[in-house]
């Protein structure tokens, strides 16, 4: 490196409406502008999932972060090159889209931020303080629609894996395909799946059919591929067919699929509304679906209860709650949104049946002589054979019910599963 160069960081967040754009794009784009203009882009950049239970979340609740080599004086010449890219193609139009660009100087991040970061991910954080560490670390900034956007936008300038990371290569579409129907070779999927197993997930889903590399929005995303190490993958994506060119591709490293939302508490009081949470209690109710094929039961905990769902998209996770029973000692992980009317409710996202609850019932001893099920001679009093009339006193006879669910690991669907749900059987890197 020469003695010339100094380091950049740029976040990003909050470009995309349900209409259209994608914030990855925008940072492939911003990535690609600052190239041209001589910053160097130093690593992959980031791409970071927010807190899930966000109510001011857009889409996916990511937001952007990479860091670049560049001419030392150069380093505002760069930031004005990111915010035109930004003004041009967020979303400006629609009212809850809140853009923000922000420049941090150096390749190091304060402790205050990378906290602040770790934090985005699991809590909702305000606005102020994100203008506050912008001040005290000299952040340059711009944000469209209010201010909104800076939180994301800081979040991703110092976000640093705390859970571990996974990598998604998105590729992208040109812009007369924006809107269109994405046409994707059923069976490249089904083979790059097959040939990249040990590396990607989340490619396909064999039970309902469904590719799961494309995206239904009318974003720039053709399709995005997410893997567990990033050698694979572009390999992997240069083995699909489409019927349209590859406009251009990126491999970001990202927080998907490492729980990093999640907050284990111990007690139910220790939930707070808009986080995720994992907690172990017990089965208070039997389970019950209703209408919407929404399933719901209650856990209980130190004298506290709450109510767990497993809404209508979660599909056949539902059938695995309909088999539990009170009694039933589990480990869940949900997030809480608190809705006016309805009781407090965990929305969950995987379960853990520790121990099933054994269930049965008593019944009278069998005929020693001669086989038949005895009857009872009333409290206490011994049984009788119907058949030839042997007598005899004794406990009753318990047969235990044999239980259908059995102690292990239950999670949704990959289409109902959150960015950052990690699949039980995922070895993510840390
Ligand atoms: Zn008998």
């Amino acid at each position: 490196m020469q003695d010339s160069s100094s380091f950049i960081k740029i976040g990003v967040d909050d470009t995309d409406s349900p209409d259209g754009m994608c914030t990855t794009y925008v940072m492939h784009k911003i990535i690609q502008a600052v190239g041209e203009k001589g910053g160097k882009l130093y690593g992959f950049p980031n791409l970071v999932r927010l807190n899930p239970s966000c109510p001011y979340k857009t889409r996916g609740n990511a937001a952007l972060s990479a860091t670049f080599a560049v001419n030392a004086g150069d380093e505002r010449k760069h930031f004005d090159v990111a915010t035109d890219i930004v003004l041009k193609l967020s979303e400006i139009s629609h009212p809850r889209t809140n853009p923000a660009v922000l420049m941090l100087k150096g390749r190091d991040v304060p402790v205050d931020i990378v906290e602040f970061s770790r934090s985005a991910v699991k809590r909702m954080l305000s606005v102020e303080s994100a203008i506050r560490l912008m001040k005290k670390h000299d952040i340059a900034g711009m944000a469209i629609n209010g201010p909104r956007g800076m939180v994301g936008a800081m979040a991703a300038l110092g976000y640093d894996f705390p859970s571990g990371y996974t990598y998604e290569i998105i590729a992208y579409r040109s812009e007369g395909m924006w809107g269109k129907p994405r046409i994707v070779d059923r069976e490249s999927v089904i083979k790059m799946d097959m040939q990249t197993r040990s590396c990607t997930f989340d490619n396909y889903d064999y039970t309902s059919s469904e590719i799961k590399i494309a995206p239904h929005t009318p974003c720039p995303v053709l399709v995005g591929i997410r893997a567990i190490d990033y050698q694979c993958l572009e390999t992997a994506l240069k083995s699909l067919k489409f019927e349209e060119r590859v406009a251009g591709y990126r491999i970001y490293k990202t927080n998907q699929a490492t729980d990093d939302h999640i907050i284990p508490v111990a007690g139910i009081e220790q939930i707070e509304p808009y986080t995720s949470v994992t907690i172990e209690a017990t089965v208070k109710n039997l389970p019950k679906t209703e209408t919407g094929g929404h399933t719901f039961l209650y856990i209980e905990k130190n004298g506290r209860e709450l109510r767990l769902a497993a809404y209508e998209p979660t599909k056949q996770f539902r059938n695995i709650i309909m088999q539990l029973r009170p009694g039933d000692r589990v480990r869940v992980y949900g997030s809480y949104n608190p809705k006016d009317g309805e009781p407090e409710t965990l929305n969950l996202e995987k379960i853990e049946v520790l121990e099933v609850a054994q269930y049965g019932r008593l019944s009278n001893p069998v005929c020693p002589v001669c086989g038949h099920r005895m009857k009872s001679e009333g409290k206490e009093k011994g049984y009788q054979c119907p058949k030839c009339r042997y007598r005899m006193t004794g406990p009753k006879e318990f047969k235990p019910e044999k239980r259908v669910i059995t102690a292990g690991v239950y999670e949704v669907p990959s289409r109902a599963r959150r960015h950052l749900s990690k699949p039980f059987n995922l070895a993510v890197k840390k």
